[in-house]
């Protein structure tokens, strides 16, 4: 919105330049337009009266019709207050007065009718609303067919007569003025398809509704817009980038089918064909890919990442693989030197403990071309590390990398800007994947290799710790290994240290006889990397270890996770550390210990777990929980900023609204068609207030 819109609310009638300071400072609003989309969070239902006797302590707010028997000052000093002692045929309360008292005392009519509207508290026997809104009854009023707005507000604003009714006001003023200028943003050909109400009908019934089904559909088309404009930002920024970046094109698969013949390991799952299919759809076709691969833990991202790298190699050039620690890197390079040395192709590591003599041999390789494979950590990213012709980065686990260091990569090559595969194994519910990562092309890898047995997942309070360790013993001896993990406790680490090293010391005296390792945030990466090693070569038949173990990690052998304080973890978290059993052929499980005493969150979370394996079932139960606000990378991403929708409610809109986006730049990419004239504007005008909308890829 422009121009009109831009006007300093100070000049609305009824604002005036003090209020608008207030304004300005309390709900960061400066101009018509924003002031306009201030929605309300809420609406009352002002049909709805009750009487004295129905009410109860659950009510967030009622309205009673009632008459004033008896006004009165009552108490001293901070205590005085007025007190109107009300009735109706059922019985009496009291409306009381803690600020404002002359004004009320000289506006309130002795015996006459009003409505009342507050939430009701209960003082005694006698039930009592505190600073009730209140209007003289009229026929009006008793019959009114509306819903009052409730606007988000602030003490100081109330202070100067702004309370939710004082924005209201302002409110009327404002739409009247904007009325004649609010211009419609949605071409008629979508407005018609996806039966949404005109944009000027919207604003007045959102602020002003006169029947539920229009405020329903007030909501629904506002909604609708605001996804639709995130969504076809997103598009557009993809189709430019499409357009700027070629890509080198990799279309030989020789490696590839030697691999595939004669030395992979194990049968690819159907998904895991899919997802090499649609990336080797990219990598040939001379655009740039930018793929995400969202795959549950144990999905076998790594052979899809190594599979692609051979593609890579094979046409002449060279891929890196980049992990978020030391230990992961350390465990993919192992993982694929095996595969590498099959092939007789060069793979290195690169971590920050890279020995500077080990260093200068890579450096070398790699530019004469001789490296094919480069795994490592965030070292890969150094300016010294330069490939003869790096035409494929992977990325493991991406939440844990910052834009700008993928950025880094795309700086390695300078004819061609290398293909990008991101990996993560955190499940994100599709709606927000759609938005968070909308410029990407995901893939998902929704399907287990054969032959894994489900998790069996279980839920034990402290107080049956004693079975507990009866079956870690069981299972030790049969040869297993096992985890056993802590909370980090994010206000103390030596809370946390204490945590882990009591489980430890707990966990040897009733194991005196099995060998344990232990690995905590405190230890030098050397120590805890000797740990782990001990762990994964089966030295150590216990793991005591905070959450560092975390991510990727993969020791087959290991089928039992016992998580200790679970109540504390967050569902997302608990599920990647669940997903470190469950690798091998062995039936493998899961204990969430916890205390006996839960919140209600907290034991969603728990019985969540119990009940499905499924990451992508998780993360909605999660998106439900926390909103979207919390999950990972959104705060970064804008989508917090969204004014009313909601990404973890309105799933179905937004699913719609980028259907609508999709098909309209797939009929008008440049959106020059008369028709679509309004869509264009709005970009246009949003260019020049929007965020950074890049910085979400
Ligand atoms: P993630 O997706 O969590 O990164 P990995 O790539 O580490 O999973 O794979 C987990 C384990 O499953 C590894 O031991 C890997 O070798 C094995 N694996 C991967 N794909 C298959 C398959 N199609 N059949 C059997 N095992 C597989
Ligand atoms: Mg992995």
């Amino acid at each position: 919105m422009s121009g009109f819109f831009d006007t300093k609310i100070e000049f609305l009638k009824g604002v005036g330049p003090q209020r608008a300071a207030l304004i300005n400072k309390e709900l960061n609003i400066f101009t018509f337009g924003e002031l306009l989309q201030h929605y309300p969070f809420r609406y009352e239902d002002r049909t709805k009266f009750f009487k004295i006797r129905e009410l109860h302590s659950d009510m967030e707010s009622v309205q009673v019709i009632a008459k004033i028997r008896k006004v009165e000052l009552v108490g001293m000093g901070n205590k005085k207050r007025l007190v109107a002692q009300v009735a109706d045929e059922t019985g009496e309360m009291e409306m009381t007065w803690f600020k404002g008292i002359a004004w009320v005392q000289k506006n309130i009519t002795p015996s006459a009718a009003y409505v009342f509207l507050g939430k009701p508290a209960q003082f005694g026997r006698k039930w009592s609303i505190a600073h009730p809104e209140m209007e003289p009854l009229t026929t009006a009023n008793e019959t009114r067919n509306n819903f009052q707005p409730i606007y988000s507000t602030t003490e100081k604003l109330k202070a100067r007569f702004l309370d939710s009714r004082g924005i209201s006001k302002i409110m009327e003023q404002l739409v009247q003025v904007c009325f004649p200028h609010i211009q419609e943003t949605m071409s008629n050909e979508i407005l018609e398809q996806y039966q949404l109400i005109g944009k000027k009908e919207a604003i007045r019934q959102i602020h002003f509704p006169t029947k539920p089904d229009l405020l329903q559909r007030a909501r629904k088309r506002l909604k609708f817009e605001e996804f639709f404009y995130l969504q076809l930002r997103l598009l557009m920024l993809k189709v430019a980038r499409v357009e700027k970046y070629r890509g080198q094109i990799l279309n030989n698969t020789e490696l590839l089918t030697e691999f595939y013949t004669n030395h992979i390991p194990f049968e690819l799952t159907n998904a895991q064909k899919r997802v090499i299919r649609e990336s080797y759809g990219d990598l040939k076709s001379g655009k740039q890919m930018n793929r995400l691969i969202q795959g549950d833990v144990g999905s076998g991202k790594t052979m899809v990442a190594f599979i692609c790298a051979l593609i890579a190699i094979s046409s002449g050039a060279q891929a890196c693989l980049m992990a978020p620690t030391e230990i992961l890197a350390t465990q993919h390079y192992s993982g694929l030197k095996e595969f590498a040395d099959m092939m007789g192709l060069k793979i290195d590591l690169l971590t920050g403990s890279t020995k500077k003599a080990a260093r200068r041999i890579i450096h070398e390789e790699l530019l004469s071309g001789e490296l094919k494979i480069l795994i490592g950590t965030h070292a890969l990213l150094e300016d010294i590390v330069q490939f003869q012709n790096l035409a494929l980065a992977i990325v493991d686990e991406q939440h844990r990398f910052g834009v700008a260091q993928r950025a880094k990569l795309w700086a390695k090559n300078e004819q061609f800007i290398p293909h990008v595969l991101v990996m993560t194994a955190t499940p994100i519910p599709r709606t927000l994947a759609m938005t968070l990562y909308g410029d990407l092309d995901v893939s998902v890898i929704d399907e287990m290799p054969a032959g894994r047995k489900p998790i069996q997942t279980v839920h034990r309070y402290d107080k049956d710790r004693l079975k507990v360790f009866g079956f870690i013993n069981e299972e030790v001896k049969k040869g297993r290994q096992v985890y056993i993990v802590y909370p980090l406790i994010e206000e103390s680490e030596k809370m946390d240290l204490k945590n882990v090293m009591d489980g430890y010391e707990s966990i040897s005296r009733a194991f005196p006889n099995y060998p344990i390792s232990i690995v905590n945030g405190s230890m030098k990466a050397d120590a805890k990397e000797y740990e782990m090693q001990r762990f994964v070569k089966g030295e150590t038949k216990i793991m005591v270890a905070t959450t560092v173990i975390e991510v990727g990690v993969n020791v087959p052998n290991a089928s039992v996770m016992i998580i200790e304080n679970a109540e504390r973890f967050g569902l997302s978290q608990l599920h990647q550390l669940r997903g470190r059993v469950g690798r091998g052929a062995e039936q493998s499980y899961c204990i969430l210990m916890s205390k006996y005493e839960l919140s209600k969150d907290s034991r969603v979370r728990l019985e969540t777990m119990v009940r499905t394996n499924d990451g992508f079932e998780i993360a909605d139960v999660d998106l439900r929980l926390r909103g979207p606000g919390d999950l990972m990378g959104t705060q970064q991403s804008g989508i917090t900023d969204l004014l009313i929708a909601d990404l973890s409610k309105d799933a179905a809109i937004l699913t719609l609204a980028r259907d609508a986006a999709q098909q309209l730049l797939a009929n008008d990419a440049e959106l020059t068609q008369p028709e679509n004239l309004p869509m264009l504007r709005q970009i246009k005008q949003q260019k020049k207030t929007a965020v950074n909308w890049s910085r979400i890829s």
